[in-house]
């Protein structure tokens, strides 16, 4: 169960998110949405403890996470560039968390073998990332989180790379991998039909304010007000 409340950023005098207020239930699906600019990465970010917080409070099952160091927190954030180590096999990007916590290297082998299963990698271990195609870099990137079971999966916009096909079979995917793992997950799209399909329930920002937040046919169906008519109606 995660909290914000009245959580805000500034970057120096600017403000960018004024103090935002939602919660979202243990194994839900959240796809967050809005223009380029209204602060669905800072608001990841500031989940993730990559970026501190300027006021207010993250609260995870009812701890107070809001100044916890990063890797203290038990999620994990997929972004739009893999990141993946481009000198180590796909196997040891995979295993390099796991790794550096010191773990078990039997335990370590189990869990990466277990996540090349699901994400039906089989076979490319011993790769480089150069020698992989786009959907197969995004599904290590993937696996180098899932292997460190986290609660929370946080994406920011992981499809974006990839090819309309590519993004159909890979959004199926990850809704599956949220279910499998028993995860909470926020999702971060520009892609309406991404969001409509994907959510339970679908969060749309402008300029840091939440608009409204409910599931899709609530949105579809009652917009609070244009802007969310015209956010969700259009599509790109
Ligand atoms: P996009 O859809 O383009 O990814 P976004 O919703 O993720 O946009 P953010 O990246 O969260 O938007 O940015 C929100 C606002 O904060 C923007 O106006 C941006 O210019 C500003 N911003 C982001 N990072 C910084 C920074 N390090 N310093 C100053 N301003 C920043
Ligand atoms: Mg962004």
């Amino acid at each position: 169960h995660l909290q914000l409340q009245k959580v805000g950023k500034s970057y120096g005098a600017v403000e960018v998110i004024p103090g935002i207020d939602f919660e979202i239930n243990s194994g839900e699906f959240l796809v967050l949405v809005g223009p380029s600019g209204s602060g669905k990465s800072t608001l990841l970010k500031m989940i993730a403890g990559l970026e501190e917080t300027t006021s207010g409070k993250i609260m995870v099952d009812g701890e107070d996470i809001t100044h916890l160091d990063p890797s203290a927190r038990d999620l994990a954030m997929v972004f739009q560039s893999y990141a993946l180590y481009p000198h180590m096999t796909v196997r040891d990007n995979m295993s390099f968390a796991l790794r550096m916590r010191g773990e078990d290297p039997a335990e370590i082998d189990r869990r990466v073998k277990e996540a090349v299963v699901m994400l039906d990698l089989g076979g490319l271990e011993n790769r480089k990332p150069g020698q992989l195609s786009g959907g197969q870099r995004q599904r290590v990137a993937m696996g180098r989180c899932v292997v460190r079971n986290p609660k929370l999966f946080l994406f920011d916009e992981p499809l974006s790379n990839l090819d309309a096909k590519l993004r159909a079979q890979t959004r199926i995917e990850i809704r599956r991998l949220h279910e499998r793992l028993n995860a909470t997950s926020i999702f971060v799209t520009h892609d309406q039909v991404e969001a409509m399909t994907m959510a339970d329930r679908i969060a749309l920002l402008k300029d840091g304010k939440l608009q409204q937040i409910g599931s899709p046919q609530d949105l579809y169906l009652r917009p609070k007000n244009t802007f969310v008519a015209t956010f969700i109606g259009t599509p790109e």
